[in-house]
């Protein structure tokens, strides 16, 4: 069966977990980085991207987590997720994990109050996909190898370069599980 990890250092693990196995696969907690020897792709959930990275850090992840994108195995990033995946941000010199050649800007939308959910058109799936958006970050550039996959107001929500997928907003935070079902098919096809 798929086993797909959530690192489970900070943010919205468990929500992940149910839509996971709600869409026919394994999911387990990713707490420490042996277990990443253990799965065939890897979520990053949403939360606070300078929190977690403190807990990466912390807890000695950086290295195995970009050894994990090198092997081009499937990682998926939502919100301060897709932080993480990004190559360069704009309020930091360097980005953390550079899986995605995308520039980001963090809290693109304002404040926590901010906040709101929207039916998207993603290409590649055909209902519209309920998104949570909560202090969301938006994609300002792209390099040739990434594909938009959404936009929300004429800006990039979610993309995906290879076996990478990101977006901005909290789809586990709805009903819809669809985008988690897109991401098994890529781990699926993978392995
Ligand atoms: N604003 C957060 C950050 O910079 C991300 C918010 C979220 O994950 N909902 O990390």
């Amino acid at each position: 069966m798929t086993t797909i990890g959530v690192l489970a250092l900070q943010g919205a693990v468990s929500e992940h977990i149910r839509f996971i196995e709600e869409s026919g696969a394994k999911a387990i907690p990713i707490k420490r980085p042996v277990q990443l020897a253990e799965i065939d792709g890897l979520i990053i959930p949403g939360g606070e991207s300078t929190a977690m990275r403190r807990l990466i850090d912390k807890y000695h992840f950086l290295e195995p987590l970009r050894q994990f994108g090198q092997a081009q195995k499937p990682v998926f990033g939502t919100c301060a997720g897709l932080i993480l995946m990004a190559k360069s941000l704009t309020d930091r010199e360097e980005g953390h994990l550079g899986f995605i050649d995308m520039v980001v800007e963090r809290n693109a939308f304002g404040r926590q109050r901010e906040s709101f959910e929207v039916g998207l058109d993603v290409n590649g799936i055909a209902n519209k996909v309920n998104a949570v958006f909560i202090r969301a970050p938006l994609v300002k550039e792209i390099g040739q190898g990434v594909t938009v996959l959404s936009e929300y107001n004429g800006e990039m929500v979610a993309v995906q370069q290879g076996p990478f997928l990101a977006c901005s907003f909290h789809p586990e935070l709805s009903d819809d599980n669809s985008l988690h079902q897109y991401f098994l098919r890529m781990v699926e096809e993978q392995v």
